[in-house]
């Protein structure tokens, strides 16, 4: 069945002003999933319109009772959990599992930033003058633009959204045009969860209706997920109009792996961070860097569970790894392999399309004598490709990690713990992990990453309220008289007794 999928604004639900309208395809089967609106610059001029008038309200509603909607949000995503998992899974292909994984994120974030609306802490600290006090609250900016990736329909949007919105925000959600169905369910229930009209609105469309967004002057926060190069772009457009921007960029994370590592953990590790989300998340491993002394039997083991792994509709329970998002993401991992046999990387396994008769699928990749100078092993693929780079010390491999242009996510694998320390403190990126693979963020700390991949800003956790919110700074003067005087250091340190004295 065909769904046909409408922009959100104002509390209803609208197809695009000049009626255009673009296809959501299925990966698995390039069946259309449906036939969506497409925002045209007139579109978000109407959604920005109902955001700016639903914001003075939403605003000056008690932070509890914001929070209080995102609890029932909580409550209905739950409820619909498997209806929008499986949405996700037709219209971007991840397998079912990982679509009720990205839901539950999710639900995590919302029960998450509900509590916001009890807490949302700000602080006093002590003032100078007497019978004065001061205090430091967080504010919410106005009306806020969610550009969106395919990769995490509902949790990115999620990780945005509900922050956003416990702070007293209005909303524009332009979500990706490979996944806007699955965003318009979100959104609906979201919406049903008690949303006044107006603070959550849904503008779907390509890059032209991002780039609108980025450019409305009411728009006050644009808060990014997506490639390097759209991000920067979406960066240098916001900053020229004074904009707030948090932006989540491209990854090229590594796993490494030392001469005393557990091989067995390691290597099921690195195979769900390479190849789960066939290889499409921001947090995926694409690097292998591996201690030369175990580099033999680890290939060997990561070769056999590459092998072994099940491609196929997402839909099927028993599938592992399912499409790629479109065949221009298809076409692009096919390139990259052009790439790495020109630059001499040998494949282990995979190297190729995977024939299943429909479906943009490709084999799960390993490439070997990988050195750090290829591309494969500085640039982003995006699907799933692993580069085993060997190294001969520890040392090697933190330099290895370091030295690309994106810091998401790194890992390593030890049982020696003051290895693990220093890994900790020496690996350069905005996630590390001991023992684990490079992906499995908890929504309660912050996500987010350094260099190419971010621009300082992180979402989830505390610091997830900081790009929709202002610092606003109130000084009580309740003296009765104007008290300008700041502290006579001086006099303090003669009125105070001197070295040995006689107090
Ligand atoms: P990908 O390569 O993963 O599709 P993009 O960075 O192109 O990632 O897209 C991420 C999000 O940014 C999508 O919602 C997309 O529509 C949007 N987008 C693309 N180009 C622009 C642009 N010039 N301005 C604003 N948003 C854009």
């Amino acid at each position: 069945m065909v769904a046909q999928v409408k922009h959100f604004i104002n509390g209803a639900w609208r197809p695009a002003s000049d009626g255009g309208t673009f296809a959501s395809i299925n990966p698995a089967d390039e069946s259309c999933v449906a036939q969506v609106a497409a925002g045209t610059s007139a579109d978000v001029n109407a959604a920005a319109a109902s955001a700016k008038a639903a914001f003075p309200a939403w605003r000056k509603t008690p932070a509890p009772a914001r929070g209080e909607v995102l609890y029932r949000a909580a409550q209905l995503l739950s409820e619909r959990k498997e209806d929008l998992s499986r949405l996700l899974t037709r219209e971007m292909g991840k397998v079912i599992s990982e679509a009720r994984g990205d839901v539950q994120e999710a639900i995590d974030m919302a029960w998450y930033m509900g509590g916001e609306g009890r807490r949302l802490f700000g602080h006093t600290a002590p003032v100078e003058m007497p019978d004065k006090f001061g205090m430091a609250l967080r504010e919410p900016v106005g009306v806020v633009g969610l550009i969106t990736p395919w990769n995490f329909p509902v949790a990115v949007p999620s990780w945005k959204l509900f922050p956003a919105l416990v702070a007293g925000n209005s909303v524009i959600l332009k979500p990706a045009e490979d996944a806007p169905a699955t965003a318009a369910l979100f959104v609906q229930i979201c919406a049903e969860a008690g949303l006044p009209p107006g603070v959550l609105n849904l503008v779907c469309g390509a890059g032209e209706t991002g780039a609108a967004l980025v450019a409305h002057t009411d728009v006050r926060v644009i808060s990014f997920t997506g490639s390097t190069d759209t991000g920067l772009q979406v960066y240098q457009r916001a900053a020229r109009l004074g904009k707030k921007v948090s932006l989540e960029m491209g990854g090229k994370n590594a796993i490494i792996v030392l001469e005393d590592a557990d091989l067995d953990l390691a290597a099921q590790a690195i195979t769900w961070s390479a190849f789960g989300t066939t290889g499409q998340r921001c947090t995926a491993a694409s690097r292998l860097i591996v201690q030369r002394e175990v580099h033999g039997q680890l290939a060997e083991a990561l070769t056999e569970k590459a092998r072994a792994l099940e491609l196929g509709d997402g839909l099927d329970e028993s599938v592992e790894v399912g499409p790629l998002v479109n065949e221009a993401a298809l076409e692009k991992v096919e390139r990259y392999m052009g790439i790495a046999r020109e630059e001499g990387a040998r494949v282990l396994t995979g190297g190729a399309r995977a024939d299943l008769g429909q479906g943009w699928f490709f084999q799960p990749t390993l490439l070997d004598g990988v050195t750090r100078d290829m591309r494969v092993a500085r640039e982003e693929i995006f699907g799933p490709v692993l580069a085993l780079i060997t190294v001969d010390s520890m040392d090697e491999a933190v330099e290895l990690n370091n030295e690309v242009r994106y810091g998401l996510s790194s890992s390593i694998f030890t049982r020696d713990v003051n290895r693990a320390f220093h890994a900790m403190r020496d690996l350069s990126s905005g996630i590390v992990y001991i023992n684990h693979g490079t992906s499995g963020a908890e929504i309660q700390f912050p996500f987010g990453g350094i260099r190419e991949t971010g621009n300082g800003m992180r979402e989830a956790g505390q610091a997830g309220l900081d790009t929709f919110t202002e610092w606003k700074t109130v000084y009580v003067d309740y003296s009765g008289r104007l008290q300008r005087a700041q502290i006579d250091t001086e006099a303090l340190l003669q009125d105070a007794p001197g070295e040995g004295g006689d107090s």
